[in-house]
């Protein structure tokens, strides 16, 4: 076997190289038409991000959290409204419901999904409930019937943060399209990804885009007349969006491979599982979009994570963990009154999980390379009784 050397966690070299010329092209042609703020790019590329999602309307903003932020706020989300939100999440999840002033309430997750716990959101439910917020995690949706649900049921509003799930599918629907509003990040190494930073809100009512149109443009939607407070500067870059809806074009294209490669790490890793070493569970089929591949060592894996991520990185593998600390536990949210053993799933998992390379691009010779590592380091640690 072809030692490839070095697999890094992500290269996005492998999406931009084919895609050079057009690339190029594309900021070229910004770059002539001078429209540089909310320009052309920027209402083609929100229609069609919209379309391929599966929602009517789309407003690209400056960044993923600012879409949550701005999303919940033009949602009427704000000060003595409470937002629920799974803890073992990008930390981005609860700064948007922060920002908009909402008090966040923490739910734990399912073990083998890692998703929010939609028992535990709807347990959490009291008459200040004014939203949810599933996170579709690792590139993989909450169940849209059980949120659906939970939203006819108890008048919630549904606001999903989709940030790490462009193109997934769940019960034949889309991410972005199951609740009232959704927020996306194009962050560089989601998958779809701008050359900086962007985001957009995708949502079902018509009010709900305008007043994200006002808030990210100072709260005003014509010139120096400010009807929205709350407005801000936050707008999607037109480069950016002339980048991004060239990649638009090959989103599905790369889901797929992701998928595949998916399915290679699940087969190959199989042996593993009586060593205690277990892939996150997929529920989706090949609607899963696999943003990040993540297995877990559980309690009957005989190597110590912190062991297998050194000697990988020994083997010029890069891995990473997706969280190490839940948000209840970071140091700057202290304030909010969580403590250690509040919610033992996600604890357990910030303990368990590892990240493997993963990346539309990736070689078949990588990818065996390392799963033979990981076979490898696991399987000469003595089996622990
Ligand atoms: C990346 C991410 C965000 C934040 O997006 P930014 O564009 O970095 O602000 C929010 N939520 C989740 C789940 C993410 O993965």
């Amino acid at each position: 076997m072809a030692n490839p050397r070095f697999v890094p966690f992500v290269d996005l070299s492998k999406q931009h190289e084919p895609l050079r010329a057009e690339l190029m092209a594309a900021m070229t042609a910004v770059a002539d038409r001078g429209d540089y703020i909310l320009g052309n790019s920027v209402v083609q590329f929100e229609q069609a991000f919209a379309a391929v999602c599966g929602a009517p309307l789309g407003v690209g903003v400056g960044s993923g959290t600012d879409a949550l932020t701005l999303g919940l706020r033009a949602c009427g989300i704000g000060p003595g409204d409470q937002v629920i939100l799974p803890v073992n999440t990008f930390v981005a999840t609860l700064i948007g419901v922060l920002q908009a002033g909402a008090t966040p309430i923490f739910v734990d997750c399912d073990l083998e999904t890692g998703l929010m716990d939609v028992a535990a959101a709807e347990r959490a439910i009291t008459r200040r409930t004014r939203a949810v917020i599933p996170v579709h995690l690792y590139g993989q949706m909450v169940s849209p019937a059980a949120l659906r649900a939970l939203s006819e049921t108890y008048g919630v509003t549904i606001f999903e943060d989709a940030a790490q799930a462009h193109g997934a599918e769940r019960e034949g629907v889309k991410a972005g399209s199951v609740g009232l509003a959704a927020a996306f990040s194009f962050y560089p190494s989601k998958n779809l990804g701008a050359m900086g930073d962007g985001g957009m809100v995708l949502t079902q009512q018509d009010l709900v885009a305008q007043t994200v149109r006002s808030l990210r443009n100072y709260g005003s939607t014509r010139k120096y007349y400010h009807t929205d407070p709350g407005g801000t500067n936050s707008r999607l870059d037109t480069l950016q969006a002339a980048i991004l809806a060239i990649k638009l074009g090959r989103l599905s294209a790369w889901n797929c491979d992701r998928n595949r490669l998916a399915k290679l790490y699940d087969h190959a890793l199989q042996p593993l599982a009586a060593h205690g070493l277990i892939p996150m569970t997929n529920l989706s089929g090949s609607g899963h979009v696999y943003h990040l591949y993540v297995i877990r060592l559980t309690r009957d894996c005989p190597i110590d994570r912190t062991r297998l991520q050194q000697e990988l990185a020994a083997a010029d593998i890069q891995s990473g963990i997706h969280y190490p600390v839940p948000c209840h536990l970071q140091p700057a949210f202290h304030h909010l009154g969580y403590q250690p053993g509040d919610f033992p799933i996600a604890e357990q998992l910030s303990q368990e999980i590892l990240s493997l390379p993963m990346y539309p691009g990736m070689t078949d010779d990588q990818l065996e390379y390392v799963v033979k590592t990981v076979m490898g380091l696991v399987q000469a640690c003595p089996v622990l009784t």
